[in-house]
Parts: C-alpha cells; structure tokens; sequence
C-alpha cells in the first residue's frame, strides 16, 4: 500500500500548522512550525495572496497528510462519503477517523497515526479477535482491538505500554488498560473530532 515517504515536518511547514505527524517531538522545542514557520522551498518566506481554489485545495492536503492518505484514496474516500446521507465533509472525517489505524493512534497504542500504522502492518493488533493489519480497515460500532500476546515482548510497544492511558481517548472510543485493549462505542461525531478544517472547503474543491 503506497504513502508519503518524504520529510513530514515539511508537510506541516507547507500548511503552516501542526499536523502532529511525529509524535513526541511535535511537543518538543525541535518542532519545525516553532523554528521555521514559513513554506519550505526557496520562495517559501514570500507573501502571496491564496485564491478561492488555493485556500480549498490547501483544507484538502491538510486533512490528506493528517490521516497518511495518498490522493487517489482520498477521492475515494470523498465519493464514498458524497454518496451518504448528511453532510458530505462530516461524513468525509468520520470516515477517516474510523480508520484503524487512526484509533490505534486515538487509543493511545501509538504516538503518532505513521507509527499506529506501522504496527497495524506489522500485525500487533487484532479486531474482534481476527488478523488486522490492513491500516485502512473501517471500524463500526461494537469492534474490538486487541494488542497481540506475542507484541507485548517488542521493546517499543512495551514503552508505549506503559504511558498507556495517560492520554484521554475520545468518548467514542472505550481503552481497557489492564486488558490492553479497545472498543468503539459509537461513531465519532463532528466534535470529536478535534481538527481546525474548514471541511465544507474540500467539498467545494470536489465539486469544481
Ligand atoms: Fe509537524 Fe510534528 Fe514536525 Fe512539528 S515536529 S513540524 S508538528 S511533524
């Protein structure tokens, strides 16, 4: 499955915020948005105005580059959520926010949504006790994850194992520490999801 191999803090440098693709340094002082915040690239420090069509294509990359979604996936992911009733940006980010490895992000079991995907594809977890280590995967109302037996012995899950908790999940989302294990309760709504997007401009960008 093909994603973004290249500098990530360039990426947020580009939007001109903190996506949080790198976990713990995104909280440090080495955080590129607080030591160089301008767009990479030898124009990157020039004022330009942003059109109609730039601030709309500029909501899109941010939510892109959030969730790791290359674009032909995302047009996907927009039509599936054109197709639903409600509104076509909401149903875009509760789409994406049902995304596995996002809740294994959400849950805590990763410090970042690249490295919970990273783990999904190198099958730690397991959903209502089957394989699962297709990052992608949708999870609906009642599912399980389960952090495998057999990864409790990896020295980077047993690191992450033992902050586990310490940040709140959202409320659609239920964690059991001591089982180390998780459970969707609902689906997410708007407001939990916590990203400042403007998602009714991606819907305009699509319906150029
Ligand atoms: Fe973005 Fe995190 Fe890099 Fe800061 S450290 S620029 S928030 S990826």
């Amino acid at each position: 499955m093909a994603r973004y191999t290249g500098p990530v803090c360039r990426l947020c440098r580009r939007e001109g915020m903190k996506l949080y693709l790198k976990g713990e340094r995104c909280f440090s002082d080495k955080c590129a948005i607080d030591r160089k915040n301008y767009a990479p690239g030898q124009h990157g420090q020039r004022r330009s105005k942003q059109s109609e069509y730039g601030l709309q294509l500029r909501e899109k990359q941010k939510v892109r580059r959030v969730y790791g979604v290359l674009e032909n996936q995302f047009r996907t992911y927009f039509k599936k959520a054109d197709r639903q009733p409600g509104v076509t940006g909401e149903n875009l980010l509760v789409n994406l926010e049902r995304r596995l490895d996002n809740i294994v992000y959400r849950l805590g079991f990763a410090d970042s949504r690249a490295q919970a995907r990273q783990f999904v594809r190198h099958n730690h977890f397991t959903v209502n006790g089957q394989k699962a280590n297709i990052p992608s995967m949708q999870l609906k109302v009642g599912d399980v994850i389960q952090l495998k037996e057999k990864s409790k012995d990896s020295l980077i899950i047993k690191q992450i194992v033992e902050g586990l908790g310490q940040k709140t999940p959202p409320a659609w989302l239920e964690l059991d520490v001591e089982n180390l294990s998780g459970k969707v309760v609902a689906l997410p709504s708007r407001e939990d999801i916590d990203l400042p997007i403007q998602e009714h401009l991606i819907v305009e960008l699509y319906s150029r």
